[in-house]
């Protein structure tokens, strides 16, 4: 409501810049660039727009960061706050205490969470972001493999360009080769397999369904060069995100579940991105049809108003460490943060009423399908295809050829500029544009963000064929 939108005052954006560059150290900045160009100051938003501090309004293409799934401006998620910081702002879930918004959250979470086969979820360990979520399960796999007495098994296998945090262990688990440049990673332990990348690391004429299932017996292949009896676990999204919305071909995920069962390892889905109803469903598991052991969340829960994540525990896991493991020596002092709780229980339960996941099921993301894939006759689209609300495009030199740009010439960066001086998020990774907007977006607003980004590929090509790279 435009109520909530208070109007950027006068801010002298070049003064906070300033600021900014001498004393605040950015996640994932080269601090001589921004040194140069000064951070683009956010100063308030609403719905599913934000405005800078001179006065542009922006729409939101990225929720954020995969994150504000109900949108901007949400009253009652402020409500929830307050009352829960008048009410008990903190109080720990150590050493036999607890409050109540983590126990109802956690209530709900385990009714939210579809049961799948043998598989259902009624524990929930809370942390504050995905990559302590992530590093819980680490810890959780091999503690689990230990009570079992296979303390041997200790591998945790990933996927090349995954994203699962930037914590010691998170950044391991991921697949980010700069990552793995810096500071000695990955830890030991952690291996990787190739992603299913149908676009990039398809054979000539292979089928989708084909690739699929190579992609998955990659897995195979890893797990007997290591040995079955030292594998702990694999862990995966079910569609890649940060990584450039890698969306796996359908034989995909029934293979690697049939690779994990058959040599009886954990299986981690790290739905930090696709749970709450950004692939449509309360969690992506359900979509693919995947019997996790373990589900990694974090953004959504909140949608992303308060810092919040944690680990469903499957139950198989809760058998063992759970009912019979003793104390698991392990815990954040925010797990089960009261005020972290009362946001998610408020946000999941706005999402219920307005349906925004059967929305994106049904109805928005049925629609963005549509416009992606009439996206494919540009010039410059290889290949675009979405997943429930994520999105990915290839900006490519031959679309019959599949032949990229020069890496150098950073044509997705460009792409992105065209988008920030139209009034569009779009995020680049390498020449692929991704989206993943708010779920609470209209059908109208989606026309809105797609006629945005013809304009914006229009004015790419334009500057792609001036620099003469076509
Ligand atoms: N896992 C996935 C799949 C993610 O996308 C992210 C964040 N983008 C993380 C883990 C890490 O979450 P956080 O930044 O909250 O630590």
């Amino acid at each position: 409501p435009p109520a909530l939108v208070q109007r950027a005052e006068k801010q002298d954006t070049q003064a906070i810049q300033a600021l900014d560059s001498a004393h605040f150290i950015h996640p994932f900045t080269d601090h001589g660039d921004l040194a140069t160009r000064g951070a683009r100051v956010i100063t308030h938003a609403d719905g599913i727009y934000v405005w800078d501090s001179e006065g542009n309004k922006i729409l939101d293409g990225m929720s954020g960061l995969w994150c504000v799934n109900a949108g901007y401006g949400r009253k009652e998620l402020a409500d929830a706050a307050y009352q829960q910081l008048m009410t008990l702002p903190f109080y720990n879930s150590f050493f036999q205490t607890t409050n109540v918004p983590a126990v109802q959250l956690a209530a709900k979470l385990a009714a939210l969470a579809p049961k799948v086969g043998d598989r259902s979820f009624n524990h929930v360990f809370f942390s504050s972001s995905g990559s302590e979520s992530n590093d819980t399960n680490v810890r959780m796999a091999r503690r689990y493999w230990d009570l079992l007495g296979q303390s041997q098994r200790k591998v945790i296998i990933s996927r090349h360009n995954a994203y699962h945090g930037s914590t010691m262990a998170g950044a391991s688990l991921g697949g980010m080769s700069g990552m793995h440049a810096q500071g000695d990673l990955p830890i030991p332990n952690i291996t990787h397999i190739d992603q299913p990348y149908y676009f990039e690391n398809a054979r000539g004429g292979e089928s989708k369904a084909d690739f699929g299932l190579r992609a998955a017996r990659w897995l195979e292949e890893k797990i007997l060069e290591i040995g079955p009896e030292k594998v702990a676990a694999f862990i995966a999204e079910p569609v890649q995100g940060a990584g450039g919305v890698i969306i796996p071909p359908e034989t995909y995920w029934p293979e690697i579940q049939r690779i994990v069962d058959q040599y009886g390892i954990l299986l981690i889905c790290d739905e930090v991105i696709c749970a709450f109803g950004r692939l449509g469903h309360w969690f992506a598991y359900e979509k693919f049809g995947i019997k996790p052991d373990l589900v990694t969340f974090a953004k959504g829960v909140t949608s992303g108003y308060i810092p919040l994540g944690g680990v469903m525990v499957g139950n198989r896991v809760a058998e063992v460490l759970i009912d019979k493991g003793g104390e698991f020596n392990h815990g954040y002092t925010y797990s089960g943060h009261p005020v972290a709780c009362a946001v998610g229980l408020a946000n999941l339960n706005l999402m219920e009423r307005e349906n925004l996941p059967g929305r994106v099921r049904t109805e928005t993301g049925p629609y963005l399908a549509t416009q992606f894939e009439a996206l494919k006759d540009h010039p410059l689209v290889g290949d675009a295809e979405t997943c429930g609300f994520v999105a990915g495009l290839v900006l490519v030199k031959d679309k019959a050829n599949k032949q990229m740009f020069d890496p150098d010439r950073a044509v997705g960066m460009i792409c992105r500029g065209h988008c920030f001086r139209n009034g569009l998020i779009m995020r680049a990774v390498g020449d692929r544009m991704i989206i993943a907007p708010p779920l609470s977006m209209t059908v109208a607003q989606i026309d809105e963000m797609m006629g945005l980004i013809r304009r914006c590929l229009d004015a790419t090509l334009a500057d792609v064929r001036d620099q003469g790279l076509l």
